[in-house]
């Protein structure tokens, strides 16, 4: 009887295998997703001054905070040598919600994990959009309304994302280096229309690791154009060769941005004994 039953419980213990392990990669992603969700930590009254004083209405300043990356940072406290935190400006009445921005900015923050650079705090400045606009359309992409828009708001830490509706002449997303924009309130930009929400920006030829939000960043950290059209990364310029790679030469060129800091490591102080850095000159 043995004989007979050997074969099927070999394909039964398979099938439970398979199912087990598919349970288990399901849990690890929901885990994942429910984990990777972005929480805001502070509210900033005193920063939403700044804007009224501009004449902009309605200002709520706020702290995200990665989930993804602080639980990074506290499993492997040596992995990040370097930080960086950006501004978020979200327009209401855009398309972007507080969660799209977050969710997209947990993706950059992982992304740029891969280089050691820690994206965990970033302000958010959510405001009624400017100059009595129902919503923020932009009319010509570097020489209209958002260059308007960066020399109105209040001075605020670079690099600075906009997340706005759309743009009249089909630019989705842009970025401000320095390599191509003149030094003042506009340079080291990235403009973020809602038009990148819809399904239809990413049909299926497109690398589903990609984060437009991860690309316009690299442009202004590596004050870089794309790179030629058939090598896949960060930088790829063309539908379906950008994704979420970045090489070492580009991580090297992100950190050594002078908007990147390097994180100073704590000194362990053990009592009143500093352990490091020793003086041998007594
Ligand atoms: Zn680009």
């Amino acid at each position: 009887m043995t004989y007979f039953s050997k074969p099927s419980d070999v394909k039964f213990t398979r099938t439970k295998a398979i199912f087990r392990l598919a349970t288990f990669v399901f849990a690890a992603l929901f885990w994942f997703q429910v984990q990777a969700e972005p929480r805001v930590t502070t509210s900033h009254p005193e920063d939403s001054l700044s804007w009224i004083q501009r004449g902009f209405k309605n200002p709520d300043v706020k702290t995200f905070r990665s989930t993804s990356i602080s639980d990074l940072a506290a499993q492997r406290p040596d992995h990040f040598t370097h930080e960086l935190t950006p501004t978020l400006v979200l327009f209401r009445h855009s398309g972007w919600s507080e969660l799209h921005v977050g969710r997209a900015m947990e993706r950059v923050g992982v992304i740029y994990a891969q280089c050691g650079i820690k994206i965990e705090f970033s302000k958010i400045h959510i405001v009624d959009p400017p100059f009595g606009l129902k919503s923020v359309v932009i009319d010509k992409p570097y020489a209209g309304l958002d260059v308007k828009i960066a020399e109105a708001i209040p001075t605020l830490p670079k690099p600075i994302f906009f997340f706005v509706e759309k743009s009249m002449n089909g630019y989705t997303a842009w970025a401000t280096p320095r390599f191509h924009t003149p030094p003042g309130p506009f340079q080291d930009g990235a403009w973020m229309t809602a038009s990148i929400l819809r399904p239809a920006y990413w049909p299926s030829f497109k690398d589903k690791s990609y984060s437009v939000e991860a690309h316009e960043l690299a442009h202004v950290l590596g004050n870089r154009n794309h790179v030629p059209d058939d090598v896949r990364n960060i930088l790829g310029g063309t539908m379906g060769t950008g994704n979420d790679q970045i090489t070492s030469e580009q991580c090297e060129a992100f950190r050594n941005f002078d908007l990147v800091k390097e994180i100073v490591p704590e000194i362990t102080v053990v009592g009143s004994r500093t352990l490091a850095p020793l003086s041998d000159s007594h």
